[in-house]
């Protein structure tokens, strides 16, 4: 099997599923007084300090949530019930995840007046242009730091330590669900105030994923019950998730630039492979993540190659994988022509990803080119 399709989901490594199975043994409830409730309550401490010392933050900085959805929505209407009935602008790009998108449009539904940068001709979106659009009456500015569809990165340090120059009570929400454990982010660089996590994008399980919240910034919570993480997140927490989660971390934290520079270098053999081939197009190349790629096999409609390849055990995506054959309105955003939308096709990697796989990918797609054609 090649499986190519890791900007949609990873396999869990080891580590994780080991984690996984610690937190089920481990079966306490961590808000019990009981030794069974504490040695949960360590596996959660435990994962939580892991996260920490990868992103160079606290470990009181970090909130455990079911997922980056679930993180995105918390930070977003966080922000406005702190903020956003004396405030009213929220800027945004228009390549963000429905994660954040979908509550954005919620809060402009609410009354906020929401400004949304768009990447201009070359695909790019300009810390300047996102800068400028926040004024006095702005509260929430959120921007991803790696689009999911094309691998764009997206200045984001450079856009949030502007904003907080000028104005320092505007709350950043960053989604670092495609950048966390494969670009190097630490939290005093990146300037945000909020940093939305996801297991499951880095062989971690699904189901589990962190908010970074700055100390200092308070946000009321989404979810209210029994107080759990600090009143931020009610609900008993998920021990195996959060456990394999850590692990994960764990196991993927320790050699991130090596992993970049091999990711690099499948990239470069990916791009080389494609001009060989003759006719297959790259979407964008632009500053952008190694780790996804957005190409585009001329007459060939995404949907038909996808399951073509896929006899072959070889696995990609058609776009993002929660547009499910809708057409993605974040490649229009990339100026990406509408034919060539309907040929496009998302490879990403995970660090398993070898040279043999991007080989195989490239002769299932030729033999699809000539078979396919034949039939025409
Ligand atoms: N943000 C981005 C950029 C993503 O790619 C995804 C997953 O597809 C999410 C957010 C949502 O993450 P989760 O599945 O953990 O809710």
């Amino acid at each position: 099997m090649i499986y190519l399709d890791n900007a949609a989901t990873t396999k869990p490594c080891e580590a994780a599923k080991a984690g996984v199975m610690k937190g089920l043994e481990v079966f306490g409830n961590p808000s019990s007084l009981h030794r069974c409730g504490l040695d949960a309550e360590l596996l959660v401490t435990d994962a939580r300090t892991a996260i920490a010392e990868s992103l160079g933050c606290l470990a009181e900085e970090i909130f455990f949530t079911s997922g980056a959805t679930e993180s995105s929505n918390t930070a977003i209407f966080g922000a406005y019930k702190s903020q956003g009935k004396r405030k009213h602008r929220v800027v945004t790009t228009t390549i963000e995840h429905p994660a954040t998108a979908r509550p954005i449009d919620e809060l402009e539904r609410l009354g906020c007046e929401v400004i949304r940068i768009s990447p201009d001709e070359n695909g790019v979106i300009s810390a300047e242009a996102v800068a400028d659009a926040v004024n006095e009456d702005t509260f929430l500015v959120s921007m991803m730091l790696v689009n999911n569809e094309t691998g764009a990165v997206l200045p984001v340090s450079k856009a949030f330590n502007a904003i907080h120059r000028r104005f320092p009570k505007v709350i950043t929400h960053c989604d670092c669900v495609q950048g966390y454990m494969k670009l190097p982010i630490k939290t005093k660089t990146l300037g945000a105030d909020l940093i939305s996590l996801s297991a499951h994008k880095i062989c971690g399980p699904k189901g589990v994923g962190a908010l970074y919240i700055r100390k200092g910034l308070h946000i009321p919570a989404l979810l209210m019950g029994g107080g759990q993480e600090k009143n931020m997140r009610s609900g008993t927490e998920s021990v195996p998730l959060i456990c394999g989660f850590g692990e994960a971390v764990k196991h993927y934290s320790k050699n991130v630039a090596e992993r970049l520079e091999n990711s690099r270098k499948l990239e470069s053999l990916l791009f080389e492979l494609c001009k060989k081939n003759g006719g297959i197009g790259i979407n964008f190349r632009g500053e952008k993540s190694p780790y996804v790629t957005s190409i585009t096999v001329d007459g060939l409609k995404s949907e038909v190659l996808l399951h073509y390849l896929e006899k072959r055990g070889i696995f990609v995506s058609s776009g993002s994988a929660c547009s499910k054959g809708k057409k993605s309105g974040v490649l229009a955003e990339f100026r990406i022509p509408v034919q060539a939308m309907d040929t496009t096709l998302r490879i990403s990697f995970s660090p398993d990803t070898t040279e043999e796989d991007l080989h195989g990918l490239m002769e299932g797609i030729s033999a699809a080119q000539s078979e396919l054609a034949r039939l025409k």
